[in-house]
């Protein structure tokens, strides 16, 4: 399990695996300093927002430790709700449905599955405007299931120092940005 991959980090490494380092470096400080930041906004809204509407439901799982041996895989789930067989992943605000937020539910799925719960659906779930988007489950898509499974197998090759950024529009999103050498930003 020493290489197991932080599920969180499917969202970070595909907006620039810089940002793991960072996100790791920063840990919680930035959740709380970037609440509505897309970038962190991967994070999930799971601990800070809204627990106990789910957690007082007597068939509802949140924030469950998880771990996918296929993938080495290690992470929380958000929200399962077992009489529906769904499992929910919220998010302060969903701007885009990004593929890292599909990947990390992914993630969930394939843990979950394997600990041994049923898992007929999945969702996203944006708080601050209250809508749902329904994401098919992987053997349902296999277009996107294929690029997670490509994703996690370029994590585990991922060479840092020879990583170079092109895309100065993500440095301007950057949240780590100032503290960062690899930023396209001049000023
Ligand atoms: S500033 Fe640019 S290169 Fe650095 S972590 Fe952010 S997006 Fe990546």
């Amino acid at each position: 399990m020493d290489d197991a991959i932080l599920i969180t980090e499917l969202n970070d490494f595909i907006f620039c695996p810089i940002s793991i380092y960072f996100h790791k470096m920063y840990g919680n400080m930035d959740k709380m300093m970037y609440q509505t930041s897309d970038q962190l906004n991967g994070t999930s809204a799971h601990e800070s927002i809204d627990e106990h509407n789910y957690s007082s439901r007597k068939d509802t799982i949140s924030s469950l430790d998880v771990f996918c041996e296929k993938y080495n895989l290690i992470g929380k789930i958000d929200i399962y709700i077992g009489n529906k067989k769904l499992l929910v992943e919220r998010k302060k605000i969903i701007r885009q449905v990004y593929d890292g937020y599909v990947f990390q539910l992914y993630a969930q799925y394939f843990s979950m599955i394997e600990m041994g719960y049923e898992v007929k659906k999945i969702k996203l779930h944006s708080i601050d405007d209250n809508k749902s988007y329904d994401i098919k489950l992987p053997e349902e898509d296999p277009i996107m299931f294929e690029k997670f499974e490509q994703t996690i197998e370029k994590i585990r090759m991922f060479d840092i120092d020879s990583f170079i950024q092109t895309n100065s529009e993500k440095c301007k999103r950057c949240i780590y940005e100032p503290a960062c050498d690899r930023t396209l930003l001049t000023n």
